[in-house]
């Protein structure tokens, strides 16, 4: 007899969401997550925030979480996308694709909240178990032996199925020997807010320039969030900067599309890297968010790879209570590589290469990368496409990501936008 069927390791964003996801499936769920309840700070429910796209505010409406959240998340409307100093731009628009809002820009701490409230409301079937670090593993031929060490004391458990949700710097899969494929890009993105003299709501602004890009994201309140890329050797001058001529180099960098930019929060610096995993999947064993797929955060896109993760495996796993199949078993993990191997390539490939197109300083490239960005603001097909794809919300989807509930009850609110959004494609 096992204790759980799944055991999550890593209780961050990505980790949380699947426990929630599957809170009402009948299966029994465990979570191991590094840091206390009561610690003061989180490492995945931090100062960022985030640019949720539509299909995210799908899938937390399918898990029931988006009313709790939705206070704090400001809609974007418009996505104004431009090169410092130069003729590009392209714009894509809400109400050109049928929907309220492309995408919402919401505070880190403000999900973790959601998530936390869940996960206490779900102790008759999900356990979490922290501050827990992974002692000992034992593959047996039906499952995993585990053994941790929470708050001091030594625990012994079983489980059909391990999940990797331990981050970038996953120790589970380290541990386990999986190889990644991984590239530090040299470059830091630090973060603050600013609160702009000229506010346009609900409009977000991705700005390339020769150090990299930079993101002001509208948030509620008239705060802007500010995700400024810097090359790794400029960090430190950065952060020391003083408020006002921290100010002053922003305001030169982004422009006055905003106005005069005021009263900067606080500045926190983190290292920028591409890391894929070369297995999605080992024996028992999934890997999702960050463990599997570490981007960089251009266009947003991390969390948002991670959240269709848990959609996808949660989908999987809560057939397996109807159908009696082995949530640990060929099926799921093989389903699973399957429907999430080309998503997080695809999405990889195009956060790595704009990246890197942007920061290239070839005369021809420049021109170029302008002349598309023209392009894609003229032609609507193209603005359709890439519309979409920030959307996240192409292809076949699961449940979740249609803001349907596993359970097989209501549709929520979020689903209703399905609907719209095929109207206007078709
Ligand atoms: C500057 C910046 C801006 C970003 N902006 C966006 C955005 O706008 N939109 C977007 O979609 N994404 C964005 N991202 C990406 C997003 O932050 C990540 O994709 C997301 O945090 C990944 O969540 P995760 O739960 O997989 O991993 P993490 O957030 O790293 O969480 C891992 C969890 O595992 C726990 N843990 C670690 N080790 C162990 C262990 N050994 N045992 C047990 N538990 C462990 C940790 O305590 C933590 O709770 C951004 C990233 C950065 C750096």
């Amino acid at each position: 007899m096992m204790d759980f069927d799944l055991v999550i390791v890593g209780g961050g964003l990505v980790g949380s969401s699947l426990a929630c996801a599957l809170r009402h499936s009948g299966l029994r769920v465990g979570v191991v997550e590094a840091v206390a309840a009561n610690a003061p700070s989180h490492p995945s429910y931090d100062e960022r925030v985030l640019a949720l796209s539509l299909g995210s505010r799908r899938i937390f409406g399918g898990i029931g979480l988006w009313d709790a959240m939705r206070a704090d998340a400001e809609p974007i409307r418009q996505v104004h996308v431009s090169e410092r100093g130069q003729f590009g731009f392209a714009r894509l628009a809400a109400d050109e694709e049928g929907v309220e809002a492309l995408g919402y820009v919401t505070p880190a701490r403000s999900i973790g909240q959601a998530l936390e409230a869940c996960l206490r409301d779900a102790t008759d079937t999900v356990e979490v178990m922290r501050p827990a670090r992974l002692v000992g593993l034992r593959q047996q031929p039906d499952g995993w032996n585990i053994e941790i060490s929470v708050a001091g004391s030594s625990r012994l458990l079983r489980t059909a199925l391990l999940v990797a949700a331990d981050g970038g710097d996953s120790a589970l899969r380290r541990r386990l020997g999986l190889a990644v494929h991984e590239q530090a890009y040299g470059y830091d993105a630090i973060i603050t807010t600013v609160t702009p003299g000229r506010p346009r709501p609900g409009v977000a602004f991705e700005r390339f320039t020769d150090s990299g890009p930079l993101a002001m994201l509208p948030m509620t309140g008239g705060r802007w969030s500010v995700v400024w890329t810097a090359r790794d050797s400029d960090t430190a001058g950065l952060l020391a900067l003083d408020d006002t001529a921290f100010l002053q180099a922003l305001q030169q960098r982004f422009g006055h599309r905003l106005g005069r930019l005021a009263r900067p929060g606080r500045r926190i610096a983190y290292p920028l890297r591409l890391l894929l995993a070369k297995q999605l999947t080992g024996p028992r064993l999934a890997l999702i968010g960050n463990a599997a797929h570490t981007l960089h955060p251009v266009a947003g896109q991390g969390f948002n790879l991670g959240l269709r993760d848990v959609a996808e495996l949660a989908d999987l796993l809560a057939d397996t209570r109807r159908t009696g199949q082995d949530p640990g078993g060929h099926a799921v993990l093989a389903g699973y590589r399957q429907r999430r191997r080309q998503d997080q390539a695809n999405v990889a490939a195009l956060t790595d290469g704009l990246a890197r197109l942007f920061t290239n300083p070839l005369p021809t490239l420049r021109l170029g990368r302008n002349l598309g960005l023209l392009g894609l603001d003229l032609l609507p097909p193209a603005r359709h496409a890439l519309a979409r794809r920030f959307m996240g919300i192409g292809g076949r989807l699961p449940r979740l990501a249609r803001g349907l509930p596993l359970d097989g009850g209501q549709a929520t609110h979020a689903a209703d936008d399905s609907a719209r959004i095929t109207q206007t494609a078709s």
